[in-house]
């Protein structure tokens, strides 16, 4: 999706972390990226764009990382922003949606109120890699009713597999990898 200045200028900042949190992953650390004013800026400009090309009325970003891409592209779009939070972190009513990990489950959340019938939702993470978070967060907005807009993250693990998971939630939405 992003230019070859732009991808350079992000993979320059991204640290790889053999065998974090556990042996065999290579943790994706994003955390030189946000401390670089230049990239984390270009980053968020980015995402920001996906916003508007994609008609975008509310932003999700999944906790955690999720959240520090997704708050500020969605105030530079213009856009207010709606936190999709893990399991009892949000006080109103929510829709949950449980989903499997490589050892035992996790459940996400979202405010049953968050969006309006006529909101086009972008749902925003860092990495898609298995891509069990992002379809469990598809599913919670289906369930607001609210109509997806499309999902952004800034890498995409192909090897792993996420696109072709979240195929039959996404249909023709698009989902962009900077
Ligand atoms: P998944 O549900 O398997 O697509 O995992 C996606 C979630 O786990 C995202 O919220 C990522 O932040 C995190 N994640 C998974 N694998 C990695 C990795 N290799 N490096 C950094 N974050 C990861």
């Amino acid at each position: 999706t992003a230019s070859a200045e732009l991808r350079e200028l992000l993979l320059a900042h991204i640290r790889d972390v053999p065998d974090y949190p556990e042996p065999g992953v290579m943790f994706k650390d994003i955390t030189p990226l946000l401390a670089d004013a230049a990239a984390f800026g270009a980053l968020v400009d980015a995402l920001a764009a996906l916003c508007t090309r994609h008609g975008a009325t509310k932003v999700v970003g999944l906790e955690a990382r999720g959240f520090i891409l997704a708050a500020p592209a969605a105030a530079r779009a213009g856009l207010g922003f709606v936190p999709v939070r893990k399991a009892g972190k949000l006080p109103g009513d929510t829709h949950g949606q449980a989903y499997q990990l490589e050892y035992g489950t996790a459940e996400i959340e979202v405010h049953t109120d968050a969006f309006a019938a006529e909101d086009r939702v972008l749902v925003i993470d860092d990495v898609l890699a298995t891509g069990g978070t992002a379809e469990a967060s598809l599913e919670l907005v289906r369930r607001t009713g609210a109509t997806l807009a499309g999902v952004a993250v800034l890498m995409e693990l192909s090897f792993l597999g996420g696109r072709e998971r979240l195929l039959p939630a996404l249909g023709d939405t698009p989902l962009d990898a900077l």
